[in-house]
């Protein structure tokens, strides 16, 4: 029985904090491979939202799973060019890949708004969706979806290491020319670095490192 991961995102850009739950929940539920799915822009958020373009997103994905074997990236959603729902992402990714058992993985402020998702059932029919621990989330807190789908059985609340680190963060810190070392991989710093990427420049780049909050809640 191989088990499967789904890890689709935006990854603008990819940080520790995806890398710390991919880890986690492949340990957890026996995961053979957790497969990275950068998106093109996801029909949920504004074109304007994406910073990177997606060669550059998938670049740093590349780089930061690079050295483990568990680890791979599958570049349909940014190939199709267009807008993509989860329903339709995970039969695809399901040709493309070997496994008996398929699991999406998601951070538990994303499935906690599935009711929102397009048909949420059929993409549980799919895949089991994986409720990975984000601070200020409460993977525990459900029950509204439990009301509201039929397969509710295959919402799989997982606990990890709570690392509050965000995209969204890591943007804000680098336009304030500070320091993201050990937020992200050295790889996708130094591609970020070298692209110039959110407005990084190396010149800007303080040693002292951030003392700014990087979740979401501070979000400029
Ligand atoms: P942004 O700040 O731009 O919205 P993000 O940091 O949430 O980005 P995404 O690429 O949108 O990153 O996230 C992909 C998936 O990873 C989502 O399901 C999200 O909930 C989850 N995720 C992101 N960061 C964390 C984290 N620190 N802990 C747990 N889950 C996370």
């Amino acid at each position: 029985m191989r088990k499967m991961g789904i890890f689709g995102g935006t990854f603008d850009p990819i940080h520790q904090g995806h890398l710390v739950i991919a880890e986690q929940v492949a340990e957890t539920l026996g995961l053979a491979s957790v497969i990275f799915v950068p998106g093109g822009v996801p029909p949920h958020k504004p074109a304007s939202s994406i910073k990177a373009s997606p060669e550059d997103r998938l670049s740093m994905v590349e780089a930061a799973i690079g050295g483990n074997d568990k680890f791979c990236v599958d570049r349909v959603e940014i190939d199709v060019g267009r807008p993509m729902y989860s329903v339709k992402t995970v039969p695809l990714i399901k040709e493309r890949h070997e496994g008996d058992e398929w699991f999406f993985i998601a951070g538990a402020d994303e499935v906690s708004n599935l009711l929102s998702w397009k048909e949420p059932d059929r993409l549980l029919e799919e895949a089991a969706m994986v409720a990975a621990a984000r601070p200020g989330y409460d993977v525990a807190d459900l029950d509204h979806l439990a009301e509201a789908l039929e397969n509710f059985d295959k919402v799989i609340p997982v606990e990890c290491t709570l690392v509050d680190i965000s995209a969204t963060g890591i943007r804000r810190i680098l336009a304030e020319g500070k320091s993201i070392r050990y937020l992200v991989p050295d790889g996708v710093r130094e591609i970020i670095y070298d692209g110039g990427l959110y407005g990084a420049r190396r010149g800007k780049q303080s040693s002292a490192g951030s003392e700014g909050s990087l979740s979401r809640s501070k979000e400029a």
